[in-house]
């Protein structure tokens, strides 16, 4: 197995290697896009909102200098930054203004390991990795955060942007369900868990991308981080095996790679649609 460094983590190559929790996401989405992916037959759409969410992780992880030299399409022709990063800076700047949110994101950065599930390696990096004192000192300044890091000796901080805390529609269960659910940050939760090794708990650090950003500091309990855990130990080495080529993927039929290489084979009776 290849080392995984901050410099190699997203190579294709690596991602042959190994799953990572967004490729996992990407496989239980529709196994045929994944592995399109993977070989370069198909690229996922890269959405301003994609970007500006890589820009306050790279500010975090004290990378912008690099950031900003691989992606000028975040800059104006005169320089300045393009409206949607001018008002990152501003998301960054409220949730660095708050002192619970900083403590979060003052671990240490971009940890990167690497761990077994079911047989398959998995690749994570953790953006904000506490050690148990700064645990403490949030517990101490924080009673309220004791249920979360009340007895434990460290903590998995994972920061997102998204555009809102509202919850999402979700097709496949036919209702609005709670953005964690809905982003499947419980199964990176489980993912970074276990490949971590020590149970920590695993702490979201979500802002909004709002003309007033909102901020929040969440815990997924372990009782739901082990149900999602089962499912990933459950699937993932069926998605390794598709990556492998044993096992041919199945097409969702749905999503955009789907529709695009989708040929039609008869004419069917209108209402066998549904
Ligand atoms: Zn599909």
């Amino acid at each position: 197995m290849t080392e995984v460094t901050r410099e190699n983590y997203y190579s294709p190559d690596l991602q042959w290697e190994y799953m990572g929790s967004t490729q996992f996401k990407e496989f239980q989405e529709c196994e045929a896009a994944a592995l399109a992916h993977l070989k370069g037959e198909y690229k996922p759409p890269t959405t301003t909102a994609l970007l500006v969410g890589g820009y306050i992780d790279a500010h975090f992880a004290g990378e912008m200098d690099e950031y900003r030299r691989e992606h000028p399409e975040i800059f104006k022709r005169d320089g300045t930054l393009k409206a949607d990063y001018a008002h990152a800076d501003k998301i960054i700047a409220r949730m660095e203004s708050d002192r619970l949110y900083s403590l979060l994101m003052s671990g240490k950065k971009q940890v990167i390991c690497v761990g077994m599930i079911n047989g398959v390696w998995f690749k994570i990096r953790i953006d904000s990795l506490l050690d148990g004192d700064i645990c403490q000192t949030i517990v101490n300044e924080f009673p309220e955060a004791a249920e979360a890091l009340g007895m434990c000796d460290g903590a998995i901080v994972d920061q997102k942007a998204m555009k809102d805390f509202a919850p999402v529609w979700s097709e496949e269960e036919h209702r609005k369900v709670n953005f964690v659910e809905a982003w499947g940050y419980d199964i990176q939760g489980a993912i970074y868990q276990e490949v971590e090794g020590n149970m920590l708990p695993f702490i979201l650090a979500p802002g909004t991308k709002e003309d007033s950003p909102d901020l929040n500091a969440l815990y997924i309990p372990d009782d739901d981080l082990a149900a999602k855990l089962a499912e990933v130990e459950d699937k993932a080495p069926r998605y390794h095996a598709i990556k492998q080529g044993r096992i041919a993927p199945i097409p969702c039929g749905k999503c955009a790679y789907c529709r695009a290489t989708k040929k039609l084979t008869g004419i069917i009776d209108y209402k066998s649609l549904e």
